[in-house]
């Protein structure tokens, strides 16, 4: 009752929910409550979650903010969502995302633009929770739900949470289930919990990683026990500092950051040491012939025969394209041209085999860090802190907008786990985070060092 009134009253404001499932969320705690009763109870048992509109959610209006989607309403639920329920979790409802979860402000979602909960002390204009998990953000930070599901491609976890103060990890690719998570780019795709702090990310994430059947690409490991993991000492873990990540034009601000993350990991006995990350300038731009590649593959299949919007026609291809123009947004659209163009005959060898072995220097370059004995690396988050909405040098120049993704988007190149964590203001008031990057499948020393920080 406290989450669905707290919704009622800042949601319009800030738009961080597309879909509140006020009758569910009452029956789910219900069922919870008697489950309580009788001595049972799952690790969740109760605990009201909010849902990125990505997750297929049985019965429940699914539709990764497109207008392509239009009231469709899956006859399934996504593995995920599925593990968090069976937990005891309750559903509050589905949040806001940038369409598609193409891109890093939450704008180009077909609901409109959420607002971020914090305000710069300079000015009252409204800022961007960052993206594509804005909603996700938004809700956790507001406390419009005790934690979010999200999902992260180039960044999408772990930069709407630094902006919005918030913890948000992204596990190893193959942690979590992809099965009924609307797909964007399916070699980076992955999902992970936005929280209010570290424990509680641990807490959600534990319950939501798993193999399954259903997605050969998750795997068999067993999930540990993420919680054990906070509060344990950093002493003696070796932290790579990369000198790459000190990107020309970084502010000030964000440096001083860094130093300061730097300093707490060493007080607390972490060694820090400087490593080299030499292939780091290639990867946005590697990263975003990838990623539209595959999203352009993937979004093949809506074509007004299978899901939601149709626009009618009697010729076939007149109605595949009238859906498709009426249905995708214009974020959308750029990355089907530059994904077709990539992959088109006479560009395949130059673009995207290229941006595919760029890949695999990236991971190389994580390899030797960690073949040197690194457990952890440290690095900002962001390039700064959350900018306006409208922000009108971004809105022109797209680049600028996909620049926002410097520092996450190695981490999905590479199929790594990275945490962002709260870290201090900057001289607007507005929170910062700090990133950690770990080995493959080890979410627990990310969250030991987190701890440390937050
Ligand atoms: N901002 C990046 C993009 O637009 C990452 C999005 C994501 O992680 N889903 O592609």
């Amino acid at each position: 009752d406290a989450y669905l009134s707290a919704i009622r009253g800042a949601n319009e404001k800030l738009n961080a929910y597309v879909t509140v499932t006020e009758d569910k969320a009452r029956a789910m705690a219900k069922a919870s409550d008697e489950r309580l009763a009788k001595g049972d109870g799952g690790a969740l048992e109760g605990i009201p979650l909010g849902i990125k509109d990505l997750f297929a959610t049985k019965d429940v209006h699914t539709q990764a903010c497109s207008h392509i989607l239009d009231r469709f309403t899956p006859p399934y639920e996504s593995t995920v969502t599925q593990n968090l329920w069976n937990a005891g979790a309750v559903m509050l409802g589905k949040l806001n995302m940038d369409e598609f979860a193409m891109g890093s402000s939450n704008e180009t979602s077909y609901y409109g633009p959420v607002t971020n909960p914090w305000r710069s002390k300079q000015s009252n204009e409204n800022l961007v929770p960052g993206g594509s998990s804005g909603g996700s953000a938004t809700a956790v930070s507001a406390f419009l739900c005790a934690g979010a599901t999200a999902t992260d491609t180039g960044g999408s976890i772990r930069q709407p949470a630094a902006f919005t103060g918030t913890v948000g990890i992204k596990p190893t690719y193959g942690r979590c289930s992809r099965w009924g998570i609307v797909a964007f780019a399916s070699s980076l795709d992955q999902a992970g919990p936005i929280a209010r702090d570290v424990r509680d990310a641990a807490i959600m994430l534990k319950e939501m990683a798993s193999v399954d059947d259903k997605d050969t690409t998750s795997l068999d490991r067993p999930v540990p026990d993420y919680e054990a993991a906070v509060g344990q000492s950093v002493k003696g873990l070796k932290i790579g500092i990369p000198k790459e990540y000190r990107i020309e034009g970084m502010p000030g601000e964000i440096d001083e950051l860094w130093q300061r993350g730097i300093h707490w990991l060493k007080d607390a006995g972490a060694q820090i040491v400087d490593i080299t990350l030499p292939h780091t300038k290639y990867a946005l731009p590697a990263y975003y012939i990838v990623a539209p590649a595959e999203a352009s593959s993937n979004l093949a299949r809506y074509d007004g025969v299978r899901y939601g919007l149709r626009e009618q026609s009697d010729d076939v291809v007149d109605m595949y394209e009238g859906t498709r123009s009426k249905g995708f947004g214009a974020e959308v659209k750029r990355r089907i041209m530059i994904g077709t163009y990539v992959l088109s005959a006479g560009y395949y060898d130059a673009y995207y085999l290229k941006a595919q072995k760029v890949r695999t220097l990236i991971k190389r370059d994580f390899d030797l860090a960690f073949e040197n004995g690194v457990d952890a690396i440290l690095t900002p988050a962001t390039p700064s802190s959350a900018f306006a909405i409208d922000d009108a040098e971004m809105a022109a120049d797209p680049v600028k907008m996909y620049l926002n993704d410097i520092f996450t988007v190695t981490v999905n190149m590479a199929g790594l786990p990275g945490i962002s964590v709260p870290a201090g203001l900057d001289a607007k008031g507005l929170p910062l985070g700090l990133q950690l990057i770990g080995r493959p499948f080890d979410e627990e020393t990310l969250f030991r060092a987190a701890h440390t920080i937050e």
